[in-house]
Formats: C-alpha cells, sequence, structure tokens
C-alpha cells in the first residue's frame, strides 16, 4: 500500500497541468497495478523488451513512455503502441523511428535529449545541435515523427544550486525555442530527487520512480 500512498501524495502536491511519468524500470507487474488502481495511466521505462513484456501483460489503456537511451535496432518491437520517446539524441535514431512508425501507419511523438550536466556522459544533444535537427530539412521530411518537445538530466550531484543552474539553462533554451516559433508543448526534466527543482524552472513533465515504488535494487537495473 505505499505506493499507493507514495503516488498520492506526489500526484496531488505538483499542479495539474504537470504530466507525472511513473518509472516503472525493474518493478514487478503487480507494482505498476497498484498505481494503476490509484488511477495512473503513464509509466515509463528504460528498456525496449522489459517495457514490451508490461504492455502485453498490463491493461491497454496504459500510455509507456521509452525515458532509456535507445538503440536503433529495438524500435521496431515498441513503434506500435509507445506513445512519448523521450531520449532521442541523434538524426539517425528519428530516421529509425520514422521508418517503423510509417510501418505502423502512426507518428510517433519523440522528445530531443538535451546534454545538460556537468559530469561526463555520452547521452544528449548540445543546444546548438537541438537546433540544427529542428530547423532541418531532413526533419520536415520524416512525416511520422513528430518532436514534442526536449527532455534533459541533471548532474547526479547534492549542490541544488547546479541542478537548479542546469534546469534553469534548459527551461531558457526551452522558451526561446518556442519563441522562435518550434511547436514544443513537452519539458521532460526531473526525477524522484529533483523534480521540485524542475518544476521551478518550467517542466512540464517529470519522470519519477523510486519516490512512487521504492528504492530499485541496482543490480537489476544494470
Ligand atoms: C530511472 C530514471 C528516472 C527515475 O529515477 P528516480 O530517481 O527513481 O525517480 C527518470 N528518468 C530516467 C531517464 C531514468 O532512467
Amino acid at each position: 500500500m505505499f505506493i499507493d500512498h507514495n503516488y498520492k501524495e506526489i500526484i496531488n502536491s505538483i499542479p495539474h497541468e504537470v504530466v507525472l511519468v511513473a518509472v516503472s524500470k525493474t518493478k514487478p507487474n503487480e507494482d505498476i497495478m497498484e498505481a494503476y488502481r490509484a488511477g495512473h495511466r503513464v509509466f515509463g521505462e528504460n528498456k525496449v523488451q522489459e517495457m514490451v513484456n508490461k504492455y502485453e501483460a498490463l491493461p491497454k489503456d496504459i500510455n509507456w513512455h521509452m525515458i532509456g537511451h535507445l538503440q536503433r535496432n529495438k524500435v521496431k518491437y515498441m513503434a506500435s503502441f509507445v506513445s512519448l520517446i523521450h531520449g532521442v539524441d541523434k538524426m539517425s535514431t528519428l530516421v529509425e523511428i520514422n521508418k517503423q512508425a510509417k510501418k505502423n501507419t502512426r507518428v510517433i511523438d519523440c522528445l530531443l535529449q538535451a546534454r545538460i550536466a556537468k559530469e561526463d556522459t555520452k547521452f544528449g544533444l548540445e543546444f546548438n545541435e537541438i537546433e540544427q535537427i529542428l530547423f532541418s530539412s531532413e526533419l520536415e521530411a520524416l512525416e511520422n515523427v513528430r518532436i514534442k518537445g526536449l527532455m534533459g538530466m541533471a548532474t547526479f550531484t547534492d549542490d541544488e544550486e547546479q541542478i537548479a543552474s542546469e534546469f534553469a539553462d534548459l527551461g531558457e533554451f526551452y522558451q526561446s525555442l518556442r519563441s522562435k516559433g518550434c511547436k514544443l508543448e513537452v519539458l521532460s526534466m526531473g526525477m524522484s530527487g529533483d523534480y521540485k527543482i524542475a518544476l521551478d524552472h518550467g517542466s512540464n513533465m517529470i519522470r519519477v520512480g523510486s519516490a512512487i515504488f521504492g528504492e530499485r535494487n541496482y543490480i537489476a537495473e544494470q
């Protein structure tokens, strides 16, 4: 029952226009169903195979978000049902998503992942690379993908000022793109440890796992 309790506490504490993605990676279907019975329908996973297994076993009105780093050869397994892909950081991934979306006669919504953390990370695009993609004719030609917004992860640190400055940078960049006419609606930033800071800096989608479902087993996450 702690899931029901945690979930209600969070959902009641955030503005109603903010989308809460309940990150259920490594957690069993029973845990997802507890949040489902509390009324939740948006869940996030970071491994394609695990998400496919859960999709097949669980109610079909769940919206599944892929939040993990994506391997191109896995896109086809989720193309028929995924509702939002958060971590796109390459044009070639968009090309593959477009191809698989087309096969399923769908348009797949995606977020471009920005690199905002100061720590060493391979993932994410620099702001100028995001602009290049958004204004490219190559993207325009991809009729079966829609870039709905941006996603970012702050540095893993206790330094709240640093986290706030990273989220502020992305929040400002997101607003600047909107003021240049980009039709972006989603700014996905904030996890269990930092979503309150993210909300202060314009996030409208938070990805919260352990604060709802409890700590994950680190080994199982690898
Ligand atoms: C695991 C994960 C989360 C959730 O992390 P918590 O700290 O458990 O809330 C959010 N975003 C991404 C990309 C993740 O991989």
